[in-house]
Parts: structure tokens; C-alpha cells; sequence
């Protein structure tokens, strides 16, 4: 089949997510035949810069070679069983590594990360219920977001995607967020924050984070001591702490994971997304050895957890995390310049270098401010009228060169695969630049 014919079919037979399906009336489909590295290349042979990782999954580049082996090498053994009563050695492999390299005790599987985010919630409610507490609240940042099921959009804050639904969500109360990443407003947030604890904390269950980014949330950052802040709070009011690191764990922000740069542990971490290199969906809840006690005791007591997903812990899925983790702990990942870096190494040089290629930015007349943390890099418009999708344009124009840039209302920003060339970032930048000059007026 050629573009225009899949084009067709595909809008005649498939309901895209997160899209109102008529914008497809001026906005082509793109059909992707192949991919390698950062580049997406379509039936005619035009080739796109995945500028935001697919989604903010892909992370080590697209059909990455190892990883590519150790799903093929899986599938000649074992592609899937059930992971209740049984287990295998790739789950118990992953198992022992992420708990090691997070210092968590155990680990929950799910299948995505809005169900890891499930999982979290639950847990944190009937952790409580075994103890013989009803706390019937969550609390939440401002701004934040944790995905679409009915659990995890109860406990994110995007009107965008939420308000439709807030006759049917479960009871969340929300806390203010700092501005921006100064230490200031991070003091500011948590005073704000602590009169809400004082108030709620025998009904509340836990609170839930995105440590340092709130992706979805236009890229919105904040102070590690924000983070910091927050533990302190749950650890005196003695409410339960969910970090969800679905977009930010494995390397996005410096660290491996996020709550680490804020030196602090929570209760729960929620992995995904990067977890499988954006290969298949897997995620995982990581948790302690006093939740777990919590749940542990005879059948008849009823207070087991029996959340279940057909595919939890899927083995090719669980391949694909082993080969992440593989690639993560080799120090000689990548040569360049007459030096071995690992991909963290590595990713430092390439944060550095798109904040220099950014600074251009400041120059535009309709850019209000840019930020990064890390591997995220954001540039946001001036206040543009959502009815004007302004983002829109700039990723149309992206398209039609050669980039593909996904941007959040008014903010467009950078997350690529951190196998990208220097060259890429280049042509990555140079073309949103330009974009938004484009649309100026
Ligand atoms: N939490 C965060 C922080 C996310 O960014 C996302 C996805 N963008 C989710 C949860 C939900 O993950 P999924 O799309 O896999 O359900």
C-alpha cells in the first residue's frame, strides 16, 4: 500500500487517540513504513526527527539493534503466561534489578502506565483499609497528570482531558504548584501546600507526583526541593507518597530516576514508558517491604491485593527492560570525541548542547519562556488563544520539515531519543525556531 491509499483506509476504519478525528479533514495522517535511530520514514521516503520520543517512550532509538535481539531471542522461548502461580526468568531477572537499582523492595506489574498509576492508588487506599483506616481522599499536584482511566484522571488536573468526566471521578483534592524552578516559589507552594495537610491528613490516602515535570502539564518544572519539601510533609502528616515517573524515570531529567536528584524516596514509583525503550507496554509499580506487610497474611483475612491485568509482566515486554537496563549499565555505550560515555554520561553532554541551541529562542518576539530539565527542553509561546492553535501550525510546520514536534497548547519542547547526533539537534531546533517564527503574526 502507498501513503495516500493508507491514509484513506485508516481514517475510514481506525479512531485515533487524543484527537478530534476532524482535524483530519486538513491534517494528513502520516503512515510510518520504517524507522531507525531518531528518524520516522514514510511510504514516499520523507523522513521526520522523533523529536519527542514517540510519545516519550522510545529513549535509546528506534529498532536499537540489542534490544531488537532480546525480544527476538524471547520470542523463540516464551511469549506470554499467565503471572499468577507461575512466573519466568526474565520477570524474575527485572524483578531483582529494579529493586536493586531503586532501592524499593518489590515490584508490581501492569501493562501501562495509567494502570501502574491504578495500582498506586489502590495500593495506597487498601494499605490503609488493612490497617483499619478509611481515608477516601487522594491529593495531587495542581497541573498534574497521570493518564486517562477513570482512577488516574480523578488524580490529574489537565481541564483539557478531565473536566468532561468530573461528574464520575473519585474524590481528589488538589495542592498549588510552584511558578517556576526557583527555590522561592518552591517555599511559597509548600506553605500553601502544608495548610491543606493539616486540614485533610486523616482522610487522605496518599499524594501523588510528577517529580521535577509535569510533562503533560505543558512541561511545567519545578525545584528538586519542592520534591524534598513535599516527603517531608507526607512523613509528618504520615500520608503515603506516589512518585509517578512514567515520563520522567530512566534518564529523562539527569538521574536515572527523578526523585533521586531530590534526594528523597517515596512509597511507590511508577514506571513505564521508557521501561520497554517504547517497545511494548509494560509498567511497574515499585513499593516497599512495610506496604507489602500490610497485604501479607492468611487468605481468610481477606486483605490480599487481587488487582490483576492479563498481560502483567508480559515476557517480551520484560525482554525489552532487561536489554534497557543492559544498555543503561554499560559504561561504554557510546564513543565520541576520543571518549567512552554511558547513555547518563552522555545525556548530560546532549542537555547541555540543546540549552545552548535554545538560548537562540529568547530572541522571538512571541516566545514567553524557556526551561529544561535535563533531556526535556521546553519554549513557550506567549499566551496565544487556545482557539487560534497556534501549537498547531508550528507542528505542521515541523512536518513539512522534517520534524516531528508534538507541542502542548502554546508549548513546544524537545525530548528525543537520547540516541540523537548533534547534527540532528541542529536540524531539530533550527526548524522549531523557525516555526515559530513562522507564525508570529
Ligand atoms: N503518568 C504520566 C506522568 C504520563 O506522562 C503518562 C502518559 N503520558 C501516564 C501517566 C499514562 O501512561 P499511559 O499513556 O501509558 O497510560
Amino acid at each position: 500500500m502507498k501513503n495516500q491509499e493508507i491514509m484513506q483506509k485508516d481514517l475510514k476504519f481506525n479512531w485515533h487517540p487524543c484527537t478530534q478525528m476532524k482535524d483530519h479533514e486538513f491534517l494528513p495522517i502520516i503512515p510510518i513504513k520504517k524507522a531507525k535511530g531518531v528518524w520516522l520514514e514514510d511510504f514516499e521516503g520523507n523522513r521526520y526527527i522523533d523529536a519527542i520520543s514517540s510519545w516519550w517512550v522510545n529513549i535509546l532509538g528506534h529498532s536499537n539493534e540489542y534490544i531488537n535481539k532480546k525480544i527476538s531471542q524471547q520470542l523463540e522461548t516464551l511469549e506470554h503466561v499467565i503471572f499468577a502461580g507461575f512466573t519466568h526468568e526474565g520477570a524474575v531477572r527485572l524483578g531483582e534489578r529494579l529493586c536493586r537499582l531503586s532501592g524499593f523492595d518489590k515490584v508490581f506489574y501492569a501493562d501501562n502506565g495509567s494502570s501502574a498509576v491504578e495500582v498506586a492508588i489502590k495500593m495506597a487506599f487498601h494499605y490503609w483499609k488493612n490497617k483499619g483506616q478509611v481515608r477516601e481522599l487522594f491529593l495531587s499536584l495542581k497541573n498534574s497528570y497521570h493518564g486517562e482511566t477513570i482512577g488516574a484522571l480523578s488524580v490529574g488536573d489537565v481541564g483539557l482531558y478531565k473536566d468532561t468526566y468530573k461528574e464520575i471521578l473519585i474524590k481528589n483534592i488538589t495542592i498549588p504548584i510552584p511558578e517556576d524552578q526557583s527555590e522561592e516559589e518552591a517555599q511559597k507552594a509548600l506553605k500553601e501546600a502544608e495548610n491543606i495537610f493539616e486540614k485533610h491528613h486523616k482522610n487522605i490516602s496518599s499524594l501523588i507526583i510528577e517529580p521535577l515535570v509535569q510533562c503533560a502539564g505543558y512541561m511545567k518544572m519545578h525545584s528538586p526541593l519542592f520534591v524534598k519539601g513535599l516527603r517531608e510533609l507526607c512523613d509528618k502528616y504520615n500520608i503515603l507518597m506516589i512518585a509517578d515517573e512514567i515520563a520522567v524515570g530512566f534518564g529523562r531529567t539527569g538521574s536515572m530516576f527523578a526523585c533521586e536528584l531530590a534526594g528523597i524516596k517515596p512509597d511507590f514509583m511508577c514506571l513505564s514508558k521508557g521501561l520497554t525503550g517504547g517497545y511494548l507496554p509494560l509498567s511497574v509499580v515499585l513499593t516497599t517491604d512495610d506496604i507489602y506487610r500490610a497485604f501479607y497474611c492468611d487468605y481468610t483475612e481477606l486483605k490480599a491485593f487481587l488487582h490483576s491485568h492479563s498481560y502483567t509482566a508480559n515476557p517480551l515486554g520484560i525482554a525489552a527492560a532487561n536489554a534497557v537496563l543492559d544498555i543503561f549499565e554499560m559504561k561504554q555505550w557510546k564513543y565520541e570525541e576520543g571518549k567512552w560515555y554511558s547513555v547518563l554520561e552522555r545525556n548530560k553532554k546532549l542537555s547541555k548542547y540543546i540549552w545552548d541551541k535554545v538560548q537562540k529562542f529568547k530572541d522571538l518576539p512571541n516566545v514567553k519562556d524557556i526551561r529544561q530539565t535535563g533531556m526535556i527542553t521546553a519554549v513557550e509561546m506567549i499566551d496565544y488563544p487556545w482557539q487560534e492553535r497556534k501549537g498547531l501550525k508550528v507542528y505542521e510546520y515541523g512536518l513539512k520539515n522534517g520534524v516531528l514536534l508534538r507541542p502542548l497548547g502554546n508549548v513546544i519542547y524537545f525530548m528525543p531519543p537520547y540516541v540523537i547526533e548533534y547534527d540532528e539537534i541542529d536540524k531539530m531546533t533550527d526548524v522549531a525556531y523557525e516555526g515559530i517564527k513562522s507564525i508570529e503574526n
